[in-house]
């Protein structure tokens, strides 16, 4: 593979690979930006087909961080890193360790957090290494659980989609279907259901789906009808990938609003959802919660003071001005609300050079 073209057509940058033989660490850290502030990425750790499939990964999702903190006004840039996970046996805590040293050897630039397949667990062995780590429980001066606020303010998302789309002011009565009640999902289907929604939800483990129904009454659909509800809104807060040509067509719901990391296939996609009249609410807008929490976490640390839930709350309630703001802008233009975040993203990293 190309790696000097793949790392130049996402727009970087830098990529750093490590290598620890004894230990089977193989591991990639892509820096996008650092034009706002540390480049803070999580650490993913799967089983890629290829080393070229990580290094895409990694790229792809490095660039996504920069503008997930530009559009959210954070002070940080923007990275990501993957372990790619050793044939074999293999000694975990050694392998994060290991992969800590390897964060440490950047000095801050890069700041590292837990993503798909790493832990609380992974991220105190990758402390013994480096501080350079977020995503610690509250009582080991971390930020505890990052998904209520990515909860939150997919819910601020929502309420500004339907005040712009419907000119309704409060969710009562409102069909929402939620693809996922994971971490993130289970909760916005707690806060929805709290302010009067309507819920369909579906999950691939049937038994998160049974306990999130009893709680707020949602009706469980299969996870492969969720698509065809007849619903206002459809919230993705499972997978990536899942506004696609398949998709897209059997969609009844008018608004798309979801937590769900890169939820369009690709960037036409989000294109076809616009001439359908779909509205989208861009992924990395709307679900900037958790990162402004680990943010704080960082803040809080260099000034040597607490946590402070209420800057938090407030941060992420402004994503119903953001959201609203890219949908009167995309209105105005005519142009799709991904590529407004898009502009949006690189004019606030553009104010700073
Ligand atoms: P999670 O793993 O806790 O929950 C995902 C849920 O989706 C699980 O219950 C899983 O069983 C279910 N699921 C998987 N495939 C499915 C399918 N085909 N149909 C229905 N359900 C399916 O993850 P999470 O932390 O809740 O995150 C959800 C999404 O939001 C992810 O894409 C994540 O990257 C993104 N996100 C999360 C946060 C956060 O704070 N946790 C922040 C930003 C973005």
């Amino acid at each position: 593979m190309q790696v000097f073209r793949a790392i130049e057509s996402h727009g970087f940058g830098e990529a750093h690979f490590a290598c620890d033989a004894r230990l089977g660490l193989r591991a990639i850290i892509a820096i996008h930006s650092v034009a706002r502030g540390p480049a803070l990425g999580g650490c993913r750790f799967v089983d890629y087909e290829s080393e070229e499939a990580a290094l895409i990964d990694v790229l792809r999702l490095a660039r996504g961080m920069t503008y997930k903190a530009a559009l959210a006004q954070l002070p940080l840039g923007g990275g990501k890193s993957v372990v790619l996970r050793p044939k074999g046996e293999f000694d975990r805590e050694a392998l994060f360790v290991s992969f800590g040293r390897f964060v440490d050897a950047l000095g801050g630039r890069y700041i590292t957090a837990e993503d798909s397949g790493t832990s609380v667990e992974d991220m105190r062995a990758i402390r013994k290494a480096t501080p350079h780590v977020t995503g610690l429980p509250i009582e080991e001066g971390g930020s505890g659980d990052p998904s209520p606020w990515t909860a939150l303010g997919v819910r601020m998302g929502i309420e500004a989609c339907v005040r712009f789309a419907l000119k309704r002011e409060s969710l009562r009565g409102l069909r929402i279907a939620i693809q996922g009640v994971g971490h993130v999902g289970a909760q916005l289907a707690s806060d929805l259901a709290e302010g009067g929604a309507e819920l369909v939800i579906s999950d691939i483990h049937p038994e998160r789906a049974k306990a999130v129904a009893e709680r707020t009454g949602a009706k469980i659909l299969p996870p492969e009808s969720i698509f065809d509800a007849e619903v206002d809104v459809f919230a993705p807060c499972a997978l990536g990938a899942i506004l696609n040509d398949s998709t897209i067509s059997r969609l009844r719901a008018g608004i798309v609003a979801g937590a769900a990391n890169n939820q369009l296939a690709e960037a036409r996609h989000g294109d076809l959802l616009h001439e359908r009249g779909v509205l989208y609410a861009p992924d990395y807008a709307i679900n900037a919660g958790g990162l402004i929490n680990v943010c704080e976490e960082l803040l809080a640390r260099r000034e040597g003071r607490p946590l402070n839930p209420e800057k938090i709350r407030a941060q992420v309630v402004s994503i119903f001005d953001t959201i609203m703001e890219i949908l009167e802008r995309s209105k105005k233009r005519g142009v799709p609300t991904h590529r407004i975040a898009d502009d949006l993203a690189e004019e606030r990293l553009g104010q700073l050079s």
